[in-house]
């Protein structure tokens, strides 16, 4: 008899702890995975699935209005919210579906509930127990909410993806790329919006120049903007709402959508009596190899709050179920991971941001590029490209590769491969360009930009 029922529980069935589960399975492994809500997770549930699709509905705004420029004539339009969130939805369904299938498949049994640890090799669920040799929690996090007078009246990016209608004024608080998505989505469909932050720019922790062309393009698309705001209150009137900021101004709006950051969701797991760490926001720590402070249990995806995005839960939970299952010790290499955000226009980045390689490398060379893309010469629509790569002096060496504009997370995917093979600027400029397209100015980037005079300001 196996001293225990499981050689790996999984907590948490979204995007890292289904691949991680199906893996183990697929090793031969006796896998239990345990999921509260719906198994899917954030991603194909509440995030990034969702999301895109609302993004690409929202797209069709903008190309029935640059169609008119290329000779064509549309008639009338009209958009309804409830059938795009119903096709949505119907999708989830059938990812859902999907995901369930993947894990029976792969030998994993599924258990319904909420899972905690009531010693280092016991999970419970309903009063249940189940014991096993390797714990796996990937439990993910949840939005910040805010607590103030009216805090009952705001809603989260879960509630934004299923409004009834769509609010025709809507405020979104937070510079996270998560609002910014967001503004895209509702402005794009005719919202009327508004976007307040603490600080002055959006996207915190982006290469400047993203955060400044971004905010270029958003304003001059429609949205408002408002910088060191802070809401201190939420009222009811009428059908509406009204938002109070410190300074006592007031925003009358439809809908207020918070949009400020996620914790990790590690409450009510029984982690601390069995010595699982946590940091603070009480994200769970962990080495390198995802394993927590007891060394049988790990922890991945965004409950350990380091690179919170899909395909990093993903590798963390494979690179488990590898390193215990088929004898191939796997650390996931957080360095270079492109990222995008589904923004209108859209932002790709890889590598190092201009301030944070001027801190870590010194000396480095700046090249930027920004254009008029050859789509908006006969739409007449004003939205501007901007391109710009990082450079170490020294090394020749790419270190960063940002963009603002269409196409940037498709562009951006493939030069994530160039900056993990160590490319050289020499290397880029020696790639031919495919034309006419706007990734083609990568390789044909020639002037530097000059040395900032006093230092970038990050806040
Ligand atoms: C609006 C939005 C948009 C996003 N867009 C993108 C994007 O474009 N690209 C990208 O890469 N990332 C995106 N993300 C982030 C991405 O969704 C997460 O990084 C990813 O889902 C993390 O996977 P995970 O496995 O760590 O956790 P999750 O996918 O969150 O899964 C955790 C699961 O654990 C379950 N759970 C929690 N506690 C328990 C318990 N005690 N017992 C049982 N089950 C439990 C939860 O119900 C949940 O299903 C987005 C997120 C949001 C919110």
């Amino acid at each position: 008899m196996a001293r225990y029922a499981f050689d790996l529980f999984t907590i948490g069935a979204g995007s890292g702890g289904v691949a991680g589960s199906r893996r183990a399975g697929s090793h031969g492994a006796r896998v239990g995975i345990a999921e509260a809500v719906r198994i899917g997770g954030t991603c194909v549930l509440r995030g990034c699935v969702p999301k895109k699709l609302l993004v690409y509905g929202a797209e069709f705004a903008d190309a029935f209005e640059d169609a008119a420029g290329f000779g064509w004539s549309v008639g009338q339009r009209r958009f309804d919210w409830a059938r795009l969130i119903a096709a949505k939805n119907k999708e989830l369904d059938r990812l859902h579906g999907i995901y369930v299938n993947l894990l029976t498949s792969a030998h994993v049994a599924i258990f319904d509930g909420h899972a905690r640890l009531v010693d280092p090799h016991t999970v419970e669920i309903a009063g249940k127990h189940y014991t096993a040799a390797n714990i796996m929690i990937a439990t993910g996090a949840r939005p910040v909410m805010p607590e103030f007078p009216g805090a009952e009246h705001v809603i989260s990016s879960d509630d934004a993806l299923d409004l009834k209608a769509l609010p025709k004024r809507v405020l979104i608080v937070g510079g996270s790329y998560i609002a910014v998505e967001f503004a895209g989505i509702f402005g794009t469909l005719g919202s009327q919006v508004t976007i307040a932050i603490r600080a002055d720019r959006l996207l915190r922790g982006f290469d400047h120049d993203i955060r400044s062309a971004l905010m270029e393009e958003m304003t001059t698309r429609g949205i408002e903007i408002r910088a060191r705001t802070q809401v201190v209150r939420v009222d009811k009137k009428g059908h509406g709402l009204v938002a109070t900021t410190l300074d006592g101004g007031e925003i009358a709006v439809d809908a207020i959508l918070y949009a400020i950051g996620r914790h990790p969701t590690t409450g009510n797991l029984g982690l601390e009596k069995i010595g699982v760490r946590l940091k603070e926001r009480g994200a769970i720590a962990v080495d390198a190899a995802s394993r927590t402070e007891v060394p049988h249990i790990y922890a991945i995806g965004d409950v350990t709050d380091r690179l919170n995005l899909t395909p990093v839960a993903i590798a963390e939970g494979r690179a488990i179920a590898e390193t215990l299952f088929n004898n191939n010790p796997t650390v996931v290499d957080h360095l270079n991971v492109p990222t995008a955000v589904f923004s209108q226009p859209p932002v790709g980045t890889v590598g190092l941001s201009e301030e944070v390689a001027r801190e870590e490398v010194g000396a480095i060379d700046v090249y930027r590029t920004r254009f008029r893309p050859m789509k908006g010469t006969l739409s007449g629509r004003h939205e501007r490209t901007m391109m710009k790569l990082v450079v170490d002096r020294k090394t020749d060496r790419v270190l960063g590769c940002h963009m603002v504009g269409r196409d940037a997370p498709e562009i951006i995917q493939g030069l994530g491969i160039a900056l993990q093979c160590g490319a050289t600027k020499r290397q880029f400029d020696r790639t031919i360009g495919i034309h006419p397209t706007a990734a083609e100015e990568f390789v044909t980037l020639r002037d530097k930009v000059p040395e900032p005079k006093a230092e970038i300001a990050a806040d």
